[in-house]
């Protein structure tokens, strides 16, 4: 048993302390959102997160998970205190470290014995070096001659399978330049660990950028395939078809190769931007990454572009029905979702929204309260009454094989926007309904 402190209680921090917890840790969890860790301790999740909250109830129940705003005593708690807050993208697309940093300080202004302190948040190459001044600084104010480390631990999880991910890794990067840190590290990690050695150890830099590199593979993985379905589109081919062609060589292969309506979430469009920007502050101009980007921001009109083609540009005052608003299946986070910028996009020329998720309806009504143009739907059939045609944003399950016949019947000009190229088709247009996909041989 270990004695843990994480700061930080969203999707990385909270998932990571209450697997820390379900090992047999003592963890405490700070934050400084006074409403999130009340909810907390009420047992309540603020998250949609498969399998959270059992596991983190489960724990809190049995003494092992606690929630507080109380930074001096949680640090006072701990060997490992991890800093897993927000890194948000700055004006100019760098990383904004003032979180993190602020959680550095605070370790500094209480830490009275050895422990080591480790940068979970995705963070710059060179913040560890950073993070180990802030506290460096705060403990010489005070006079304390207290020993620490500091080590780089990126994350790796994934929204939507981010308990699973956790318990079972697929590899633990510990950048760290002490051998005492990589051993408090190898024993926290031990129960992670049983299979095999997932503990890849390196230098705090190359983990910094390991982080960035992954996400960037991610991403670029993506715009790839959304380069080449505006490519089929254009020359008559199917990029389904061409999809799994490529696929099926093992260099290759079959995952992430999915085209669609654009990458969104808290990591790829910060993540890409803030790693080209360190690259410009270094003096080097990454230019593919740049590429990555702007492929996608394209990508993100693409469903407008289509509705818009389909209406003759005359969107004004016609409804469209949405299925999926969070950036992906099985999370409830709307963060660069590409939903957002559809519904916006339809807003700004008099189309209205009815839209259905099944679980970001509650965060979809936080970011834009209640408006005459958006109606949030309890179920998915709802969201086609009255509406004219119906886009598919998410890839949730739910959506993947729905009854055709029954939304012909619902919309008013029936035509599905397949933003996921979820369905066949010719089985859609077998329906009575017109079919738009992305990149399947129909240019605009
Ligand atoms: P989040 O926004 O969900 O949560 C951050 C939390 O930190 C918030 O609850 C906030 O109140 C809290 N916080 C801010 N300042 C604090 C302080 N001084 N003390 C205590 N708590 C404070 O963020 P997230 O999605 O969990 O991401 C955290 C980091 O992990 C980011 O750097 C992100 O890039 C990285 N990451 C995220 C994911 C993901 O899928 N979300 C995956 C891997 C890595």
């Amino acid at each position: 048993m270990m004695k843990v402190t994480i700061f930080g209680t969203g999707y990385v921090g909270l998932v990571t302390g209450a697997c820390l917890a379900e090992m047999g840790n003592h963890v405490v969890c700070v934050d400084i959102d006074t409403a999130k860790v009340e909810r907390l301790k009420r047992g309540e999740i603020p998250i949609f997160e498969p399998g959270l909250e059992s596991i983190v109830r489960r724990n809190h129940a049995g003494g092992r998970l606690d929630f507080t705003t109380d930074a001096a005593p949680a640090i006072a708690h701990a060997e490992v205190v991890f800093i897993a807050v927000g890194t948000p993208p700055d004006e100019d697309g760098s990383a904004d470290l003032q979180y993190v940093l602020a959680v550095a300080g605070t370790i500094g202004r209480h830490l009275d014995r050895y422990a080591v302190v480790v940068n979970k948040s995705t963070v710059p190459v060179g913040t560890a070096d950073r993070v180990r001044e802030a506290v460096a600084v705060e403990l010489a104010a005070r006079h304390a001659a207290v020993e620490f480390d500091v080590v780089s631990n990126p994350e790796f999880l994934k929204e939507g399978a981010a308990v699973d991910d956790c318990l079972r890794p697929d590899r633990i990067i510990v950048g760290a330049s002490s051998t005492r840190a990589v051993a408090v590290l190898r024993k926290l990690y031990a129960p992670f660990n049983r299979n095999h050695d997932r503990m890849v150890v390196m230098d705090e830099r190359s983990a910094e950028l390991t982080k960035y590199a992954a996400n960037a593979m991610l991403a670029t993985k993506i715009s790839f395939m959304n380069e080449i379905a505006n490519i089929a589109e254009r020359v008559g081919a199917d990029v389904e078809l061409v999809r799994q062609g490529i696929g099926s060589d093992p260099r290759i292969g079959y995952h992430f190769i999915y085209p669609g309506a654009g990458y969104g979430g808290s990591c790829f469009p910060k993540d890409v931007q803030a790693l080209e920007r360190t690259a410009h502050s270094y003096g080097y101009e990454a230019r593919l990454l740049g590429a990555v980007e702007a492929v996608n921001r394209q990508q993100k009109t693409k469903l407008f572009e289509l509705i818009s083609y389909h209406f003759n540009g005359a969107l004004a005052g016609k409804t469209i029905a949405l299925w999926g608003l969070a950036f992906k299946p099985n999370t409830d986070d709307m963060r660069e979702a590409s939903s957002r910028q559809l519904m916006e996009a339809l807003w700004s020329v008099g189309a209205k929204v009815r839209a259905f998720d099944p679980e970001a309806r509650e965060e979809t009504h936080r970011l834009y309260g209640d408006r005459d143009d958006l109606v949030l739907c309890e179920h998915a059939s709802d969201a086609l009454h009255g509406a004219d045609v119906l886009a598919v944003v998410t890839e949730w399950k739910a959506f993947r094989s729905p009854d055709f016949a029954a939304i012909r019947a619902a919309l008013a000009k029936p035509a599905i926007f397949d933003g996921r190229n979820l369905y066949e088709p010719a089985t859609v247009e077998e329906a009575g309904l017109a079919y738009y996909g992305i990149g399947r041989g129909r240019s605009l």
